[in-house]
């Protein structure tokens, strides 16, 4: 999953997004808000921490003009302790939370967990499918009960499919929401990638968990009974 930081303060903006990284999300960093209105524009997030105290543009004009494009990705507010009315203003401009400042990351960690739930149809922290469990808190998979060694970014990836259980995901898709900026889209990183997940998860047998969609990309299948009678 692949989180926007929009904060003007170097060391909050690093403390957050070193603390974000740590729990296996790709993260991009904004220091203003006409910046991060653009990086939002132009990459699919799964959630953006947003600050309200902003050069350019301010945090309640950045989500004024994001829902206004549309746009659902959901939105998490760094307040002023003590502000009712900023948190107010938030909510109804179209931030979904608000958490105010100064803060424990275990809590901004929870709210985002929180958020990434509310547009996904699991609203669970663990993750399932067919015998494969993958717990978001803990950050460890397990397939029967056995557990299986994900390096970072093997772990993003299948919580990625797992959270878009059934959807046909593309490769630049899974590009936006697995890898960060810097990336170049042009590799064939995704099918190596998946080659070493369906290795670690021992996926080998058809139907597979991850089924390949030719020309496409890649979905995630609840394994079916072959005959329903
Ligand atoms: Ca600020």
């Amino acid at each position: 999953m692949r989180i926007l930081v929009i904060e003007d303060e170097k060391k909050v903006a690093s403390f957050i997004k070193r603390g974000l990284m740590e729990e296996l999300y790709a993260v991009d960093v904004a220091h203003d808000g006409e910046a991060g209105l653009q990086m939002a524009r132009e990459n699919d997030y799964d959630c953006i921490i947003l600050d309200v105290m902003l050069p350019h543009k301010d945090g309640f004009t950045f989500v004024q003009e994001f829902r206004g494009t549309g746009n659902t990705t959901p939105v998490l507010m760094l307040t002023a302790r003590g502000t009712t009315q900023d948190r107010v203003t938030g909510l109804d401009l179209g931030a979904d939370d608000y958490l105010p400042k100064p803060f424990h990351f275990e809590e901004l960690a929870a709210r985002v967990r929180s958020l990434l739930r509310r547009s996904s149809t699991e609203k669970s922290t663990v993750l399932r499918c067919g015998d494969l469990t993958l717990d978001t808190v803990t950050h460890r998979a397990y397939r029967n009960d056995k557990e299986i060694e994900l390096t970072t970014k093997e772990y993003s990836l299948l919580e990625y499919l797992m959270r878009n259980k059934d959807r046909v995901l593309s490769r630049s898709l899974i590009t936006q929401h697995v890898w960060s900026y810097s990336f170049d889209t042009e590799s064939n990183i995704i099918d190596v990638y998946i080659k070493r997940l369906r290795k670690k998860i021992g996926d080998d047998d058809d139907p597979r968990l991850i089924q390949s969609v030719r020309g496409v990309g890649y979905t995630m299948r609840e394994p079916r009974e072959k005959d329903v009678e």
